[in-house]
């Protein structure tokens, strides 16, 4: 597998199937994320009255908090058709050129991974975002011309896991710019019901709450745990329900603890402490002793590390907090014992 494509890969591909299901489709079935959902609302509608299409829009955030589900929703609600594709699929700025001329008025386009565009690619996209024309040269050496060609309007939406390493320029042409949170509890709660209610699995409120306690903040991490707490519940019980011992007990098999902390968000948080000291230890070498990827470790494993306060960054390093260190000690429990008397 491309290195490019490891953020990605973390959606499985049972993930992408039921992204579809269970995405919202309306701006009404967004759940969370209220003042982006209000200012998006606000410029969804300005853009209607206006008959133009909306300005170009930037979503940064950790993986799985709603941007692609945002970009459906501003395409649905726009009344647009909607093109997908991301940084790392577009190799040269001759594949852009393809997407772009096709495109009709209004239509968005989304990008995913923006961040990770070429350099080349990358100032290729700024005359087409900025004046809606492209330049491209045709032949080479004595021979070499360049043809403009007028696309027309259209709204680019990208997304980042990092708007810190997006180029400026690139940043300035975006006329819209959100940053989604880690979301809270209760909104979790709600988008597990409903996803149980489209998946036709009853659960109660009780268990619901477990769930979204144990989902790092992301919606998507929050389907994926109901849909194995489904399994367990359909080959376990009698009646398929979900209630929260059923989910206490899955939990305790997927190996996900009361903080929704898995396996290699421990082995990180004991790396730091037992090798290196509670740190500060540098992102590099935390990978080489992990054996994982540094995008995989900043994008997917330290976000919410940091936001629970388990994990800082200094200068020198990633450290160790009292809380990160009090919370490996307090899970160094007799899991497999549990685990077999439940299986
Ligand atoms: P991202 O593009 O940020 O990685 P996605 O938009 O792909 O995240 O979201 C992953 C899944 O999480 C979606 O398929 C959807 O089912 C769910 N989801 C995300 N945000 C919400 C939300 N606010 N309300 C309901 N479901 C959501």
């Amino acid at each position: 597998m491309d290195d490019k494509d490891i953020i990605r890969s973390h959606e499985s591909d049972e993930d992408q199937v039921y992204s579809l299901s269970l995405r919202p489709v309306e701006i009404k079935d967004f759940v969370g994320q209220k003042d982006v959902i209000a200012n998006i609302d606000v410029s969804i509608k300005a853009a209607k009255q206006r008959s133009e299409p909306i300005e170009h829009i930037l979503f940064s955030g950790p993986p799985g908090l709603g941007k692609t589900s945002l970009a459906n929703i501003v395409a649905h609600e726009m009344g647009s058709r909607l093109t997908i594709t991301s940084g790392p699929s577009i190799d040269r700025a001759g594949d852009l050129i393809g997407i772009l001329t096709n495109l009709e008025f209004g239509d968005v386009l989304f990008i995913d991974e923006i961040h990770r565009l070429s350099k080349a690619v990358e100032e290729f996209l700024y005359p087409a975002m900025e004046n809606f024309k492209i330049d491209f040269i045709v032949d080479k050496g004595p021979y070499a011309k360049t043809i403009n060609f007028n696309l027309k309007p259209f709204t680019l939406i990208g997304a980042t896991t990092r708007s810190g390493l997006l180029a400026s320029p690139l940043r300035d042409r975006f006329g819209i710019f959100h940053h989604l949170e880690f979301y809270q509890q209760k909104d979790l709660s709600e988008i597990i019901l409903r996803s149980a209610q489209k998946l036709n699995v009853s659960v109660d409120k009780e268990a619901a709450e477990e769930i979204a306690r144990r989902s790092r903040g992301t919606p998507r991490i929050a389907n994926r745990l109901l849909r194995r707490v489904r399994d367990f519940a359909q080959v376990k019980t009698d009646n398929g329900q979900i209630d929260n011992e059923i989910v206490l007990k899955s939990m305790l098999t997927l190996g996900i603890d009361d903080r929704g902390l898995d396996e290699i968000a421990r082995k990180f948080l004991k790396v730091i402490n037992l090798h290196y000291k509670g740190g500060p230890v540098g992102i590099e070498t935390l990978a080489a002793t992990l054996n994982e990827e540094v995008d995989t470790l900043e994008d997917v494993v330290e976000p919410y590390l940091l936001k629970i306060g388990f994990l800082k960054r200094t200068p020198r390093g990633r450290e160790l907090t009292h809380l990160g260190k009090k919370h490996i000690v307090d899970q160094a429990n007799p899991r497999e014992s549990i685990q077999q008397e439940f299986l």
